[in-house]
């Protein structure tokens, strides 16, 4: 169903127009001079204040959990000032830019979501936050996110959930739904959000925007939180296939510091994202990945956007992955066992949170335990339980060896697919946004939700999300599409031209028709003086 022009409402005019400008299109208008790059921040600083509230208060979409206005302003400025001296910038100099919080800001706290970090400012940068400043992109601020990125709806966040612009009692996904909601809310051109197991995918489909996990090393790791180390992977937030590619050139390359970094430069994203052309381009629908477990409208949207590519002259031939079945099950083990490893930093001593026994000697084992009890969030606590038993002597092979022999057969999967389809595609979530509050007390209805987009974190292969239309409930449903590693190119020509077929069909971009949000009382810190 194509979204209906009547709901189409929220920022028109002014500084709200520059709101609902592509990033794309505000590059170029920077460039030319047409508007300074402290105006463009300005403009996203006085719709966080109208839109966002703050998580926990109740109210608005709480995409973010820490707004830097003075910075970014600060930011702004100081880029303005270097155009103005004739200097050669960056092709997004200017654009500001939203990172989850998970992701590691000199200066600028950093919680992952997580009372345990409360409070911690990094003394330094993680690599992409350093690309993204050299590119001179303001940082807004730092986006909400389930407590160390475990979750698919932010209802994890220790801080109260975000919520979904397109339905405010309804969750933006997880974990990245601040990085989603933000974008799809207007309160930033992009994001930019981390993919362990869908985290990228999974709240861009439910929230009409695009998001894409690159190939697992395409982009640095360095100052991430680590969650499952393995798996973890960053990528681009954005209201479009070309935004998202334009905001992938820039953190992407190779980085000495990330042993796991691909020696590859980045590839030619934009340009992909713009050829539109699927002229002979075989896409394979994956046969697990559809049907069973997908509601019925979700599958129809799906069907509807392959029509679309084959009348564009793709080849859709179907695929099947039959270990993709067991990829749930697989990442249930091998996620919690490297996170239960990598949450072990949390001690009391290190970084944030440090709780004393309020009885007893005060030994650091029972500091470590009083603090890790205090800090971390119940979501938090299953995983490293789950993921310390996996590991346990006796139980090692059983489980986390199991899981690992699983997660070759995917690899393999995925290859056999690709010798018949340059991408393979599948929707991305099974369901539309669900109501805050449904899957709190069933934690694997919550798991159910990365269904789709699991098999690629555990193969390392490139994912994208863009939305393919609403359902009959009025919400947007996701795409995916899928490609062998290294080719995230590849998810760009297919996503760029999809995305301008169906805007053809819908008259203008999905989110154009999104509802208008309430205003909500100011946040204190954000500055719009
Ligand atoms: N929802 C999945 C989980 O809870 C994926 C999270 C992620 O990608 N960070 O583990």
């Amino acid at each position: 169903m194509s979204p209906s022009a009547d709901r189409s409402s929220g920022p028109q005019t002014g500084a709200d127009e520059l709101v609902r400008a592509s990033a794309a299109d505000l590059a170029r208008r920077l460039a030319a001079g047409e508007v300074s790059s402290e105006d463009v921040v300005r403009a996203h600083l006085d719709r966080i204040a109208a839109v966002d509230g703050a998580p926990g208060d109740g109210r608005g979409v709480a995409a973010y959990l820490h707004v830097s206005g003075e910075e970014a302003l600060a930011a702004a400025r100081d880029v303005d000032a270097r155009r103005a001296a004739g200097e050669q910038l960056h092709a997004l100099a200017g654009v500001p830019v939203a990172v989850k919080d998970v992701v590691v800001t000199r200066g600028t706290p950093t919680t992952a979501g997580s009372k345990i970090l409360e409070g911690w400012v990094p003394p330094y940068d993680a690599t992409l936050v350093e690309r993204l400043r050299a590119a001179g992109m303001p940082l807004l601020g730092k986006t909400n996110m389930d407590e160390f990125a475990m979750g698919s709806s932010t209802e994890h966040s220790a801080y109260g959930p975000s919520r979904n612009p397109w339905d405010t009692a309804r969750t933006p996904g997880g974990s990245g739904g601040g990085s989603a909601a933000a974008v799809a809310a207007f309160e930033a051109p992009l994001a930019v959000g981390t993919d362990t197991g869908g985290s990228i995918r999974q709240p861009a489909a439910v929230t009409g925007s695009v998001g894409v996990k690159p190939t697992y090393g395409g982009i640095s790791r360095y100052g991430l939180i680590a969650m499952a180390s393995s798996l973890d992977q960053a990528g681009p937030c954005a209201r479009s296939v070309l935004d998202a590619a334009l905001l992938h050139e820039v953190m992407g390359g190779h980085d000495p510091r990330d042993a796991t970094s691909l020696p590859d430069p980045v590839g030619p994203l934009a340009e992909a994202a713009r050829s539109r052309d699927v002229r002979g381009m075989r896409v394979g629908v994956v046969r697990e990945l559809t049907g069973e477990g997908f509601s019925s409208e979700v599958m129809a949207s799906f069907r509807s956007a392959l029509d679309l590519l084959a009348d564009a002259g793709a080849e859709v031939v179907e695929v099947s992955c039959p270990t993709f079945a067991h990829a749930l099950d697989a990442y249930y083990l091998v996620m919690p066992s490297e996170a239960s490893s990598n949450l072990a930093r949390f001690d009391g001593m290190r970084f944030g949170l440090r709780v004393e026994p309020s009885e007893g000697p005060v030994t650091a084992e029972r500091v470590m335990a009083a603090t890790r009890g205090a800090g971390f969030g119940p979501e938090v606590k299953r995983r490293i339980i789950l993921g310390t038993y996996a590991l346990s002597a006796g139980y090692y092979d059983a489980y986390y060896g199991s899981a690992q022999k699983v997660r070759t057969l995917v690899q393999r999967d995925f290859a056999a697919a690709h010798e018949q389809a340059d991408v393979l595609v599948s929707p991305t979530a099974p369901t539309t946004a669900f109501p805050l509050g449904s899957r709190l007390d069933d934690p694997l209805a919550m798991y159910a939700a990365d269904i789709a987009t699991i098999p690629a974190n555990l193969a390392g292969v490139p994912g994208m999300s863009l939305p393919s239309g609403l359902a009959a409930d009025g919400l947007p449903v996701g795409f995916q599409v899928m490609a062998p590693a290294r080719a995230d190119e590849r998810l760009y020509r297919l996503g760029g031209a999809l995305e301008a077929l169906l805007e053809d069909r819908w008259g203008g971009p999905l989110l154009a028709s999104a509802p208008a949000l309430d205003t909500v009382p100011a946040r204190p810190e954000v500055a719009t003086a």
